[in-house]
């Protein structure tokens, strides 16, 4: 049987939920799999002072819905004044069923350089018109030996550091030097974009937000083997500093 973390229909009415606390409207973006997909967007959104959120593009990395839901209960009251697309879920048929690819064996995340997958159009379509301060990808990785940031990096304003001290506290930060095929440190990767890669590859949700639509680009990792309930706080911790900041240059 698996984890309630990995219902989907529970989850989508906890959105409601959410929705209904803050006079906000869960729109729909898709139907895919047989589950139909939304986003939440405040009319707040405006100007590149925004947040963008995103969770369950893989569908075996449950803490990541869990605490982006958990996060919008918990702030319910104030989700309205804060300018924010939020897409809950990306991928509910492989969080059901808990796999990383959706029924057809894509990588979603592998896909945001075109118009092939019918979730990922959606996407591109409804965040087409918007410009973030930061955009955060929240995902969960099996090979992880503690919590673990991507930042792309462009100019001179980074926070990296402070959004993995906020989840720090929770979780410690992966000790390896290097993760995938990237130099880490301290549980901190940031690197430049190197187009070549990801043109052969297939452009991840960060990279295509950080080329077209957000000036700091975070994707957040916590390792599976952990306790969900310190991978969830630890999610939580990161999109409270997300928040703090975006609060901060309003
Ligand atoms: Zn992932």
């Amino acid at each position: 049987m698996l984890h309630r973390v990995h219902d989907y229909r529970h989850l989508i009415d906890r959105w409601r939920g959410v929705a209904r606390a803050a006079g906000l409207r869960l729109r729909r973006l898709a139907k895919e799999d047989g589950f139909d997909l939304f986003y939440l967007e405040t009319s707040e959104l405006a100007g590149t002072s925004g947040l963008y959120l995103s969770a369950g593009i893989h569908g075996d990395e449950p803490a990541a819905p869990e605490a982006l839901v958990r996060w919008a209960e918990k702030n319910a009251a104030r989700l309205a004044g804060m300018p924010l697309l939020i897409f809950p879920c990306l991928n509910p048929w492989g969080l059901r069923n808990n796999v990383r690819t959706d029924s057809r064996g894509r990588d979603l995340n592998r896909m945001f350089h075109h118009d092939r997958h019918p979730v990922i159009t959606a996407v591109r379509r409804v965040t087409r018109p918007h410009r973030f301060h930061t955009a955060l990808a929240m995902h969960e990785d099996y090979d992880a030996q503690g919590i673990y940031l991507y930042e792309v990096q462009r100019g001179r304003n980074r926070f990296g550091e402070a959004l993995l001290g906020r989840a720090m506290r929770i979780l410690p930060p992966d000790p390896r030097r290097r993760i995938d095929t990237s130099t880490a440190k301290n549980g901190l990767i940031r690197r430049r974009l190197v187009r070549k890669i990801f043109e052969s590859m297939g452009y991840p949700e960060a990279i295509w937000l950080h080329l077209f639509h957000s000036q700091n680009t975070f994707t957040f990792e916590t390792p599976s083997e952990a306790a969900l309930e310190l991978r969830v706080r630890a999610h939580m911790a990161v999109l409270d500093e997300c928040a703090r900041r975006i609060r901060g240059a309003a």
